[in-house]
């Protein structure tokens, strides 16, 4: 997880600090008023994400800067700048050595947007918000550049929605000690209310387990907190905690030849180097019936308003069935992240050194009928979650170059040319050299748990099953 992040320079004490990190999600119930005061902070944590966006377009149409200064283009370039970052400053700095040095900087990011729409002087609106939103819109950007992702567009208008905010803690809740309960998001103290900046008090639900081990643990801070709207309704506050101390117990290691090399496919969910296989659960495909009846319901329900002249925001009937779909799509989301985290745990539990191929699925998804199976299982959030409880629990998780991974004889090291490459549809072979039969996805997990443990820097104790 991310650290805490705020724009008044905190970021460096609060990073500095507390090393270990935890997530804790709570179901809010707010009130209607606090439900309209989230709403206007959603729109305009949306909006101003789209004003940034719209100012890197009008930059991109103006060009670089060429070798010769153009008067106007140059002023125009500095006006939007203005708009977007403030005024142009220049700062005295005082370095180590006690020189003083002048650098630019810029002031009032916000006066600009302010000014031109007025509705965002509102008093629901938390300042902090807007704060998020421009580390939000730097991070679209440098994940940009890193080539994960394309140049940062248009948020859309949903029916879902969030924004961020932070937690801050004062001189008095410093000299308390810092706990859940000060700084500016805190809990009340029967825990069953937590009081969010503008918003104020919202009731909140939680499993009591996790709080009560979270209550256990000394120093833990709050530092980003997200509100959450989702599309069937529902509100919910995911808290990011910061701790000096661990949050969860290290897990005890298993032994020396605790090592697993996993293969995921699209058949089972996955295949181990030990030959268990995990069976594709396939939520999707079990609601893909009772789904896109309720989806061609809406549709229906869609076409009735639009020939009787009525906004779909309006038309309940439209809106209870919308309701519906998102609910349905949101238990097989809930059904696979739960999934997910059980074989993760039990992997990361079981073994001391977990090994598992580079997803490549960009190419995959190529294939158009491999690519909703494959949606379904869900294998890139499987390797997040094998890394974060790996990390949490301290175990090692390893990630090798799938490259040859299936087409190796993991006991003779021929590897399959040619006409004798395997298809998807192969799951049993031969190997031509050696005459081991093997089994496609074994076979391909034990070559991954090889390569894991080549890049182990150990030696490889592995020898011929067959
Ligand atoms: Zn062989």
């Amino acid at each position: 997880m991310k650290s805490t992040k705020n724009s008044k320079g905190k970021s460096a004490k609060s990073s500095k600090e507390p090393t270990f990190h935890y997530g804790f999600i709570l179901r809010a119930y707010p009130s209607f008023q606090q439900i309209a005061m989230i709403e206007k902070n959603i729109n305009a944590a949306r909006f101003y994400y789209n004003f940034l966006v719209a100012q890197d377009n009008k930059l991109y149409r103006i060009g670089k800067e060429p070798a010769v200064t153009i008067p106007w283009l140059h002023d125009r370039r500095e006006q939007i700048l203005e708009e977007t970052f403030g005024k142009a400053v220049q700062k005295q700095v005082v370095e180590k050595d006690g020189s003083i040095t002048i650098k630019n900087s810029r002031v009032g990011k916000l006066e600009y947007v302010k000014n031109t729409f007025p509705w965002l002087r509102d008093c629901d609106l938390d300042s902090h918000m807007f704060d998020n939103v421009i580390v939000h819109h730097k991070d679209a950007w440098e994940m940009c550049k890193k080539g994960f992702m394309r140049k940062p567009t248009f948020h859309k208008k949903s029916y879902e929605g969030s924004y961020h905010t932070n937690c801050l803690y004062g001189k008095k809740d410093h000299a308390k000690g810092i706990s859940l309960f000060n700084g500016s998001v805190y809990f009340t103290e029967d825990k069953k209310h937590l009081v969010l900046p503008k918003v104020g008090m919202v009731k909140v639900r939680y499993s009591p387990k996790l709080m009560a081990r979270i209550l256990k643990i000394k120093d833990v801070r709050i530092g980003t907190v997200t509100i959450r709207k989702t599309a069937t309704g529902n509100y919910y506050v995911s808290l990011q905690l910061a701790s000096k101390n661990p949050f969860v117990e290290k897990l005890p290691k298993c032994g020396e030849e605790s090592i697993v090399g996993i293969d995921l496919n699209v058949e089972n969910f996955l295949t181990d180097s030990n030959n268990e296989v995990v069976k594709n659960p396939k939520y999707y495909r079990r609601m893909e019936k009772k789904l896109n009846y309720a989806k061609r319901r809406l549709g229906k329900r869609q076409a009735r308003a639009k020939k009787e002249h009525r906004s779909l925001r309006t038309a309940k009937n439209y809106q209870k069935q919308r309701q519906k779909v998102a609910q349905l799509s949101h238990k097989v989301f809930k059904q696979r992240k739960n999934f997910l985290h059980e074989v993760a745990k039990a992997y990361v539990k079981n073994h001391d050194v977990v090994v598992a191929e580079e997803l490549r699925s960009k190419n995959l998804l190529k294939n158009h009928n491999l690519a909703k199976s494959l949606q379904d299982v869900g294998h890139r959030m499987f390797l997040t979650m094998l890394e974060q409880k790996a990390e949490m629990y301290g175990k090692t998780f390893l990630t090798i170059d799938p490259a040859y991974t299936t087409q190796t004889c993991h006991c003779c090291g021929h590897v399959l040319k040619g006409k004798e490459k395997l298809t998807l549809s192969d799951r049993e072979w031969t190997c031509p050299v050696c005459g081991v039969h093997h089994d496609r996805d074994h076979n391909a997990a034990l070559n991954i748990l090889a390569k894991g443990v080549a890049s182990l820097g150990s030696v490889s104790r592995l020898k011929c099953a067959g």
